[in-house]
């Protein structure tokens, strides 16, 4: 059976892009319906994030035009992951298959009929990779290197330039929907869904018009959202670090022995650097300890499901 499609697209002022990029998105949905790829009730759906120029007017003007265009409109701005999780939810028992790309033309839309193939062969996720960071300046391609590994490093297990170009199965959008968290970082998330996946490769182009809105604050925010959404590694550190700086003061507890055995202490130094070192060890080991049931209250307070089933025996066997 041809699978339903719903291409989602948040737009956040985009009015100078998107009168250009539309007729790439609905082109795509037609030539995959002639072609037979896709069913006849595949959509685009573009989510307006609270624009304040004339976006979510154009977003009106194309669905009038064109009935393979929707749209949803959000009270105000959240910010990029929360727009495409509004679309994604949006997409619940509507269709079979979501691809969510971003509105600038900077995802090739020709990757879509290889992550199409690769649902068809079975793949329930399907992540859209950066060939290469060749176009990026200088400083975004090596902030971008060290972000992944950092982020790696703290415990979050991210695709290596994977952005948010990526399909999904109506069954991994519906478990997605069951991660009640308000910080998402759905880069790190959805990996530990744990579906079958699989990459395409695709070459990023220039925005077709306007400029980006992630400058270097913004990137930086979602960097710390990334790691400190998934991972409680950071707060982890400050146990091992308590324990080195607790090995120190062992050292400097046996020096101020040795100093003060050997005669070359001043009265009261000896007793006074054992009391600092002894104290400061213990205190970082405390936090430590505070740190690891913070993490883990914080942990549950995201209420994430425990697991998820995906096959049985004893229905639907594979
Ligand atoms: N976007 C959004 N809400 C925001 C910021 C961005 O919906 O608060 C959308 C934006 O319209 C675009 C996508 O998210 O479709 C990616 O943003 P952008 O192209 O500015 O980021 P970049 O590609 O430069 O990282
Ligand atoms: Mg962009």
């Amino acid at each position: 059976m041809k699978p339903c499609l719903y291409i989602v697209v948040p737009c956040y002022n985009e009015e100078s892009v998107l009168p250009l990029t539309v007729g790439l998105f609905t082109d795509k949905i037609n030539s995959l319906t002639v072609n037979g790829t896709i069913s006849e009730d595949s959509k685009v759906l573009f989510v307006n994030d609270g624009s304040t120029d004339n976006t979510w007017g154009i977003i009106r003007e194309q669905s009038e035009k064109n009935s393979c265009v929707i749209g949803i409109s959000l009270a105000r701005n959240y910010g990029h992951q929360n727009a495409l999780l509004a679309g994604l939810s949006e997409t619940v028992d509507k269709c079979d298959i979501t691809i969510s790309m971003d509105c600038d033309g900077q995802d090739d839309i020709n990757a879509v009929d290889e992550m199409i193939k690769e649902y068809q062969n079975g793949s329930e996720i399907v992540y859209g990779v950066r060939k290469d960071r060749k176009k990026d300046s200088f400083f975004k391609r090596h902030s971008a290197q060290f972000f992944y590994r950092f982020l790696a490093w703290m415990g979050s297990k991210v695709v290596y330039n994977h952005a948010d170009y990526r399909l999904m199965s109506n069954v991994v959008v519906k478990e997605l929907m069951n991660y009640h968290e308000v910080n998402m970082y759905l880069r790190g998330l959805i990996p530990l869904l744990g579906y079958k996946s699989s990459s395409v490769y695709y070459s990023r182009t220039e925005r077709v018009a306007g400029k980006t809105h992630y400058p270097l604050g913004k990137m930086i925010n979602l960097a710390m959202d990334g790691i400190t959404s998934l991972s409680i590694k950071p707060l982890r550190i400050i146990i091992t670090f308590g324990m080195f700086i607790t090995f120190l003061c062992f050292i400097g507890v046996v020096w101020s022995f040795v100093a003060y055995f050997t005669g070359n202490t001043v009265e009261g130094w000896a007793s006074s650097t054992c009391i600092v070192c002894f104290l400061g060890g213990i205190q970082l080991i405390s936090i430590g300890v505070v740190g690891e049931y913070v993490g883990k209250i914080y942990m549950e307070t995201k209420n994430r499901p425990r697991f998820n089933i995906i096959r049985r025996t004893y229905s639907d066997p594979e």
